[in-house]
């Protein structure tokens, strides 16, 4: 395990008693207390106290006082489902999406992503936790390949982490191809030892912020032996498990090819279901797998951005009401959980042509009490006396969010990431008064923005023959179709 001692002394981090005094408190505890002109105490990493106004100053006399005057607090986003890494995507790949009905090819999109140095890879990393930060962030599910590579750029971000490194055996092949399915042995026994030296490394480092679970990649990219080796080494290392599942119509065709059976039925089978699963997208699917989903209290990343870019929708209502735990991811492209809450009530009112539910309220907590508890972190995601300090202040004093009368509900259908004044995890101010204060912002975009022109034009001068996406920045289109 590593020490947490190399983001003690980053600038802003300090274990102190804070308290934040005049805030509109939405805990999304189980009764749904609002609490205006609150108080909350955070002594070190955990909240001390929540109290009514003037209640908590005599007991806290030596806190750093904050004054949340016109502003809402709120538990911090769980994000249960991204890969950082793929923010090297956005821009191109919103308008492109696999096909739902035959012929399957097999992959995302018709343009692979292009291969990023290590150096390049960190600093798309750091970007992806400023949009994450910034939007009102805590915790993130990371799925990557070579975590290694980017474990201490996550660490020094100040967020909360479960890292999964991704594991695999499928050669030859993408997600989506019903085509043969090649099993490369040493491919699994690889991957599945990189996702156990990541655990090794680095589960409980920067102060326990750092967790490891594992990734299975999809139903059709494992074979039985290797889900059933991974089944074992989840319970060895007794953590959180991921896969993509019931994603696109070809991982259905693919396995219906390949197992005679749809991919929920799949994982049944081969024992890799359980209620430390986190199932991202479950779009494609059949009402006899949602309720085996259910049965077996499985996870859900409901990832309603990238599902309605995609065109497709998961029938969230029925996973909850079969037994699943529905949680909030962004998947790729992006990291905005504001975009997402929001894109998540508006697909399930259409879905259910319901104009009534989800709630706000409903919403928030698929994002924020569900979602730490996808992630299986105790005490976190609803703000109560006891549980982590992970939490951020919403500023409510803009044009579009004035009046502000019932804040769940206008932070949900009017908030932006810009309202997002401060984001606390740990006990740690990670950005104050929109000052990130563990990243260098203006940097890192500038230098973020420099890799994604080059790492672009590079894949499009190697590979001319790939179709060039429209509206592409005049530079790039040139170097495309030189
Ligand atoms: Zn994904």
């Amino acid at each position: 395990m590593r020490s947490g001692s190399a983001t003690d002394h980053i600038m802003g981090f300090s274990h102190m008693t804070t308290l934040i005094i005049n805030a509109t408190i939405v805990t999304l505890d189980s009764r749904g207390a609002v609490i205006a002109n609150g108080e909350i105490a955070i002594h070190e990493n955990t909240i001390a106290a929540i109290g009514e106004r003037g209640e908590l100053q005599p007991r806290f006399a030596q806190a750093e006082v904050v004054d949340a005057n016109g502003k809402i607090a709120l538990p911090g986003f769980a994000n249960t489902h991204t890969h950082f890494q793929l923010l090297i995507a956005k821009g191109i790949y919103e308008d492109l999406s696999p096909p739902h009905r035959p012929p399957f090819k097999g992959g995302l999109a018709p343009i692979p992503t292009p291969d990023l140095t290590p150096e390049e890879t960190r600093i798309i990393c750091q970007a992806a936790a400023i949009e994450a930060i910034r939007s009102g962030t805590t915790a993130v599910l990371e799925d990557g390949m070579s975590i290694e590579t980017y474990a201490d750029v996550l660490a020094d971000s100040g967020l909360r982490y479960l890292i999964c490194e991704r594991v695999w055996d499928r050669a030859n092949a993408q997600i989506g191809d019903p085509g043969p399915f090649e099993q490369d042995r040493s491919l699994g026994q690889n991957t599945m030892q990189k996702a156990a030296d990541l655990h090794t490394r680095w589960h409980g480092a920067a102060d326990g912020r750092i967790e490891v679970g594992l990734a299975a990649w999809a139903p059709d990219m494992c074979s039985p032996d290797l889900l059933r080796q991974l089944r074992k080494l989840q319970d060895d290392l007794s953590c959180t498990a991921t896969i993509h599942l019931n994603q696109i119509w070809g991982e259905v065709a693919a396995i219906q090819s390949h197992r005679n059976l749809l991919p929920t039925e799949y994982l049944d089978d081969v024992g890799f279901l359980s209620d430390r699963l986190v199932c991202a997208h479950c779009r494609c699917m059949d009402p006899r797998e949602e309720r085996l989903l259910g049965q077996c209290e499985c996870h859900v990343a409901f990832n309603s951005a990238i599902a309605a870019r995609r065109g497709l929708s998961p029938r969230i209502a029925d996973l909850e009401r079969y037994g699943c735990n529905i949680g909030m991811g962004s998947d790729n492209m992006s990291e905005d959980m504001v975009e997402v809450v929001r894109t998540g009530v508006f697909m399930e009112r259409i879905r259910r042509e319901d104009g009534c539910n989800p709630t706000p309220e409903d919403a928030l907590r698929w994002a924020t009490v569900n979602g730490y508890r996808s992630l299986g972190i105790a005490r976190g995601g609803w703000l109560a006396p006891g549980n982590k300090a992970d939490l951020i202040l919403v500023n409510t004093h803009s044009a579009h969010m004035v009046p502000m009368l019932r804040p769940a509900s206008c932070f949900v259908h009017q908030g932006q990431p810009s309202d997002v004044n401060s984001v606390m995890v740990d006990g740690r101010w990670v950005m104050r008064d929109r000052t990130i204060l563990t990243l260098n912002e203006a940097e890192i975009l500038g230098e973020a923005q420099a890799v994604a022109e080059r790492a672009w034009t590079r894949l499009f001068k190697a590979q001319p023959g790939l179709p060039v996406p429209p509206g592409l920045m005049p530079g790039l289109q040139s170097a495309a179709t030189s």
